[in-house]
């Protein structure tokens, strides 16, 4: 009978948030499937567990993941953790489960934390319905074109990004999306955890007068109706200059204020050069 391909739930951060289940299912596994085992090793000793580990990252995904199921169908049980959180959650293991999922082999999920979750789950933000996009595209090009397509969803958006990166992408989220409701989440469960929040040009000039930006960051950005509760009573060129002082382009705020008022980006043009 093959054995059990269990995907375990790690700490993000606090080493204390994993469940009891978590704790005895790698204290019994035969072997632990994990993307450093440095870093894993650190979380069994806290809890005194000694296992076998054996790497499984981006990098050898494909060969391990074969070895991997020759294991489980030869009967042994085996987790899946990855460095922080849930894994296969902008974490390896999807090729694992898929795979395992075919050859009938039983997958059980052991669950813990994942950041977007803790993220949204403290965020203030609507929860009923949110998408999470994994990390954005490095290029800008890309990031702009994805944010842009994702800008008419009625649903928050969530996203894992690179301190390197954040500015970057608070400056595209204004470009593209407007002016929104920001949270950034960063190093969530540690000593400097905080939550940060505002519209994108104001949580971007908060972090550029920071020497430098660090730690793991989840940007989640509210849906579009969420920002519209500006009076269509506003003077159009009002709500304009309003959007361009919050670092939208000019014609992204025209674009942002006809699509509120119901009108073309040629109309709030023309009403705005009438004499
Ligand atoms: N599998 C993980 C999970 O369940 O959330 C995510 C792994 S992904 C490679 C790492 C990214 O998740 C980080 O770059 C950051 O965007 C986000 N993240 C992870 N830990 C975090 C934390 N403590 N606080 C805020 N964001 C975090």
């Amino acid at each position: 009978m093959s054995g059990t391909l269990y995907v375990v739930a790690t700490p993000i951060g606090n080493l204390e948030d994993i469940s009891a289940r978590a704790i005895r299912i790698l204290g019994e596994v035969d072997l632990i499937a994990c993307e450093d085992t440095r870093h894993t090793r650190k979380l069994l000793d806290r809890y005194g567990i000694s296992r076998p580990l054996v790497s499984y990252h981006e990098h050898n995904e494909q060969p391990r993941a074969a070895e991997l199921l020759g294991d489980l169908q030869a009967g042994k049980n085996i987790a899946l953790v990855s460095d922080a959180g849930t894994p296969l959650i902008a974490d390896p293991g999807y090729r694992l489960v898929e795979q395992a999922r075919e050859q009938g082999i039983t997958v059980t999920p052991v669950p813990g934390p994942c950041a977007l979750i803790a993220a949204l789950s403290a965020s203030g933000l609507p929860t009923d319905s949110f998408l999470f996009h994994g990390f954005l595209p490095p290029k800008q090009g890309q990031r702009r074109k994805l944010l842009t397509e994702l800008k008419t969803l009625a649903a928050t958006l969530i996203f894992y990004e690179a301190p390197h990166r954040i500015l970057e992408t608070l400056e595209d989220i204004a470009a593209t999306l407007g002016e929104r409701r920001v949270v950034l989440a960063r190093e969530l469960t540690k000593i400097h955890e905080e939550f940060l929040r505002g519209t994108p040009a104001e949580l971007r000039s908060a972090l550029a007068e920071r020497p430098s930006v660090k730690g793991e960051i989840t940007v989640m950005v509210a849906r579009g109706e969420a920002t519209e509760t500006e009076s269509d009573d506003t003077p159009l060129d009002a709500a304009v200059e309003k959007l361009i002082e919050a670092g939208v382009p000019r014609m992204e705020a025209l674009k942002t204020v006809a699509r509120k008022r119901g009108l073309s980006k040629r109309d709030v043009y023309k009403k705005l050069h009438q004499p």
